[in-house]
Parts: structure tokens; C-alpha cells; sequence
């Protein structure tokens, strides 16, 4: 239905580019109502405005806090217009109609972005003005929202094409953008306190950020998992890694990137030095050592065949020893927090062999994946249970140092694919099996392979990423000679378990959180 605007309220924070529409609307006899700074600029423009105090009989309150957030200007955008219940409130309390809204919200994420204090940010922290855009939005069947400063031109040519009126397709589609605008704005609120559970205060993509993927840099890669894929990559690698040698990341690459740094964050560098190789997402070898060079031959132990064309992943500065080493290797990717100068330069003798000096930058805390015809969007798994969380459910407790392989081996576990059983000591890998369809198979996949590459398991430790729902794979292991397990646990069958390892002398421990990654 066409309806002509006979009265408005307008509250702005930047009052640029606001004085055509003002013009139009008192060319087309529009009653303007308005709050304090916007009612100076359209006075100092000679054209008459009602002050909302007047409106309200209330005089703007607690700083501004409390401008606009009165029944008459609620009631006045939001009563029914065809209601006649609602049109005999509105004469009773007084409540003259408000037909259009115009507001420009405080300038939250500009605030944020200049470094302000919290206490300004929060002062940023638009209450009236939002609620103003969420009731004319609601109300759109009799009220019209322009919502941002960006629609003012836009508005001025739609009243000036239809004569001061609109149509209810013209007031849904503001209503749409408006609630665009709202939960925008509410999205950048809640990603600025999100920033409260980041430990790092270096700018990281936030949640807003991500859900505007597409406004990341975009990096047009050569193709995408197979070379009839195109792909693109939507973010910011400078910011994360200095790029010192190699050719192009392809897409695999990051993805494998990717998996590097989510295992190699597990490990902190005052531990030792942590080498991990990454095959598709998978580590085939990871180790801990006093020395650079000896955690990276460990890692290559693990399984040197799979090893061939990895990504490589260290938490320590590379040196010349352990760049001769790794020299020997064809890799696809070396990741370091840093490069001796010699090691550098041996490393480069590859030409498309990629070195990339990581940069220490905040990751998102959350995940997106299409599926279906939409978008899964999780928290990441950022929980690593220690020996702390470990709760003992064997009548045997792990020795102190198979506290620390079940730690590590758990570790390893949550950045595998599962269904998977990883085997370690206390600072080596020694197998896993990944992505299989029961863990009985991980678990035989991981035995042979320890085997296949002469690891003795006596002794070893299992991780498992999720319960055990029989006792078949304790009893394997238990065969195999391993002596101490760590899973979540939960499973109803969980004593069949418990009582293999008690029979057996094995210990096993359970921490209450699954880890599957898919
Ligand atoms: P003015 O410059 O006109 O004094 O204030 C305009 C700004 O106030 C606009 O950004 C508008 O969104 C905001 N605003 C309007 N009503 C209220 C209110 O009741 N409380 C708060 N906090 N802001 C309001």
C-alpha cells in the first residue's frame, strides 16, 4: 500500500550527506521530530523541529544513554496503523505517528578500530538508535527505516520519484536492510568481547571478520584440491607468515599449513624443540628433543616413506645442523618461527621448496564448512586436556612417564583424522592410524606400522579420540604391549575395558572429552 510520510524522526550521528533528505521531507510538509546534535544541524538549516524531549516530556538522560527510549516514540513507530484498538491507545497516551525513522547508529566498529579505550567503546554501544531501527523495521507494513547513512540518497530519489509516499515492497526491502544492519552492528559487539578469551591481543580475524569472508583478501589460487577445481583463498597470509623462499601455496598446501599449526601449537617451545610432518592434514611423525636437529630425525623416524613431499612444522629457530638434515628430504613446506642465515641459505638451494618464517598472530576461534545448502559454523577444538584432567579409572596408575606420553600422545590424537589411535612414548610418535572406519582398524593399522619401521611397542602408551564401546581394542593393545591408555570414556561398556586393563596390568585414564575431527 502507498503511504505518504507525514511525520519523521531523525537521530544521525554523522550528519553529512543528511541535508537533502531533511530538505525533501519539509518540501513534502513532513513534521520532523529529533534528538539533540541532529536537531541543531537541521535547525541551523532554517527548517522547523520538534525536539523528542517534547515529544517525550522527558529530557535526554545519563549522557544520552536515554534519548529516544520513551513509549511516545516507540509507541508512535510501532502502534498498528489498521488496528483500530491500537489507533484509540494512541489517541488515549497522546501518541502522535512516527512514519519514517532515519537513524545513523554510533560508530562502533570505527571506535574500535581507532584504538579508543573500552570505557569509550562501550560508551559506543548504540541502545536507542538500534532499537528505533529494530521497531520501524518491524513495523515496515506503516513505517519506513532508513537505517545507515550509506541509504540517504537512495531515499531521496524514491520520495522524489513517488512524491513523499512508498509502498509496503519499498518498506519491506528497508526493513531488510535494516535488520542487515542491526545484527551486523551486534556482530561486531559480540566479536570485540570475544576478544576478552584471546590470549593474544594481536588483531585476529573475529567472528564478524570471518562471517564477511569475502571481504578478506582474496587469493586466486592455481586450482583447487584437484587441478579441475578452481579455488580461492579468502584472508591474509602476510599477516601470518613471512614468505622467504619456494613457489606458489597451493591449495593442499594450506590446508596442510593449516594442520601444521593447530598440531604445533599444542607444543610449547621451552618443552624442547618439536618437529612435526604433516601428509595430508595427518602427522606421520612428530617428536620433542633438547635439540632441533634430533627432534626432526625422530619425526622423519616415525615414518620416513610418508615423509617424502610433507609439510614440516618446528616450534625452534632452524639451524645449520638440522637444515643439513632436512636438506636431504624432498618437502613440499617448512614452517619455523625462524632461520639461522646459514640454514636459510642451504634451504634455498631447492627452488620451489617454500620457507615460511611464521608470524605470531591470533587465529580464529571458530570454523565454517558448506554442507548441504548451507553452512556448518563451530568453535574450534581449542581444549587439550593435561595430566591434571586425567581422571585414573584402572586399579593400576600411569607411571610419571607415561603421565607424559599419554599427554602427548593425546595431543596428537585430537589433530588426526578419526576415527584414529595414535601410539607414542613420552616424546615420540611411534604410529597412528587415521581416518578409518572402526578404530579396531586404526588400532591395527597403527601396530603394523609401528612394526613395519622397527618400533618396539613394550611399553608404548594409546590414545584414542573417542570411548571404547568394547574391550577389543585394550585387548590388542594390551597384546601388543602397550601399558597405559587415555580416552574420554562414557561408553555404557566402558568396564569391559577398565576390566581387561586390570586383569592385564595396564593403566588407563579417561578425561570426559571427545576428539573427533573429521
Ligand atoms: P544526536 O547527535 O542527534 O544527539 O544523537 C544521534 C545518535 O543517537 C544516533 O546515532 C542514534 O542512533 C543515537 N540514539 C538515539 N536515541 C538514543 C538513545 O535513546 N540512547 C542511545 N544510547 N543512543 C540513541
Amino acid at each position: 500500500m502507498s503511504l505518504k510520510i507525514s511525520s519523521a524522526l531523525i537521530s544521525v550521528y554523522y550528519k553529512d550527506g543528511l541535508e537533502p533528505l531533511v530538505r525533501l521531507l519539509h518540501e513534502h510538509n513532513v513534521r520532523l521530530y529529533s534528538t539533540g546534535g541532529t536537531q541543531a544541524f537541521i535547525e541551523q538549516l532554517g527548517i522547523p523541529v520538534t525536539a523528542v524531549e517534547d515529544l517525550t516530556g522527558y529530557p535526554s538522560i545519563f549522557g544520552g544513554r536515554v534519548k529516544t527510549l520513551h513509549p511516545a516514540v516507540m509507541g508512535g513507530i510501532l502502534y498498528r496503523r489498521e488496528l483500530p484498538e491500537d489507533l484509540a491507545q494512541a489517541e488515549r497516551h497522546r501518541i502522535p505517528p512516527i512514519d519514517l525513522a532515519v537513524v545513523d547508529l554510533y560508530p562502533f566498529e570505527e571506535t574500535v578500530a581507532s584504538g579508543a579505550s573500552d570505557e569509550d567503546i562501550i560508551e559506543k554501544i548504540d541502545i536507542g538508535g538500534i532499537s528505533l531501527i529494530r521497531a520501524a523495521a518491524k513495523n515496515h507494513n506503516d513505517v519506513l527505516i532508513v537505517s545507515s547513512r550509506n541509504q540517504y540518497a537512495n531515499v531521496v530519489q524514491l520520495l522524489t520519484e513517488k512524491n513523499g509516499a512508498t509502498d509496503l515492497s519499498d518498506r519491506r526491502f528497508y526493513a531488510k536492510e535494516a535488520f542487515a544492519v542491526t545484527s551486523h552492528y551486534d556482530t561486531a559487539i559480540q566479536a570485540y568481547f570475544a576478544k576478552d578469551d584471546q590470549e593474544s591481543t594481536q588483531k585476529a580475524p573475529s567472528a564478524a571478520d570471518i562471517n564477511d569472508f569475502k571481504n578478506l583478501p582474496a587469493n586466486h589460487l592455481r586450482y583447487g584440491e584437484n587441478p579441475h577445481q578452481q579455488a580461492t583463498f579468502y584472508g591474509d597470509l602476510d599477516a601470518m607468515f613471512d614468505k622467504l623462499h619456494g613457489k606458489e601455496l597451493s591449495y593442499n598446501n594450506l590446508v596442510d599449513v593449516d594442520a601444521c599449526v593447530g598440531l604445533i601449537d599444542e607444543f610449547a617451545a621451552s618443552e624442547g624443540s618439536t618437529f612435526a610432518i604433516i601428509k595430508h592434514t595427518n602427522a606421520c611423525g612428530i617428536a620433542t628433543a633438547a635439540t632441533a636437529q634430533d627432534a626432526y630425525l625422530r619425526a622423519l623416524s616415525c615414518d620416513p616413506v610418508s615423509a617424502f613431499g610433507g609439510v614440516i612444522i618446528t616450534n625452534t629457530t632452524v639451524d645449520r645442523a638440522t637444515a643439513e638434515e632436512l636438506n636431504k628430504l624432498f618437502m613440499e613446506i617448512l614452517i619455523a618461527p625462524d632461520f639461522a642465515p646459514e640454514a636459510l641459505e642451504l634451504l634455498k638451494s631447492k627452488k620451489n621448496r617454500i620457507l615460511l618464517k611464521r608470524k605470531s598472530v591470533a587465529l580464529p576461534t571458530v570454523m565454517f564448512k558448506t554442507i548441504l545448502n548451507g553452512v556448518l559454523e563451530q568453535d574450534k577444538d581449542n581444549q587439550t586436556e593435561t595430566a591434571d584432567d586425567f581422571k585414573v579409572v584402572s586399579q593400576k596408575a600411569p607411571t610419571a612417564d607415561e603421565l607424559q606420553a599419554l599427554e602427548f600422545a593425546l595431543k596428537v590424537c585430537k589433530h588426526t583424522k578419526s576415527n584414529t589411535i595414535v601410539l607414542s612414548n613420552k616424546n615420540q610418535l611411534l604410529a597412528s592410524g587415521v581416518g578409518q572406519t572402526s578404530r579396531v582398524d586404526a588400532l591395527r593399522q597403527a601396530i603394523e606400522k609401528a612394526s613395519s619401521f622397527g618400533f618396539d611397542l613394550h611399553g608404548a602408551v594409546m590414545a584414542s579420540d573417542a570411548f571404547f564401546p568394547f574391550p577389543d581394542c585394550v585387548e590388542i593393545a594390551g597384546q601388543a604391549g602397550i601399558t597405559a591408555v587415555v580416552q574420554p570414556g562414557g561408553s555404557v561398556r566402558d568396564q569391559d575395558s577398565i576390566d581387561y586393563c586390570n586383569a592385564h596390568g595396564l593403566a588407563m585414564v579417561t578425561t570426559g572429552v571427545r576428539h573427533f575431527k573429521h
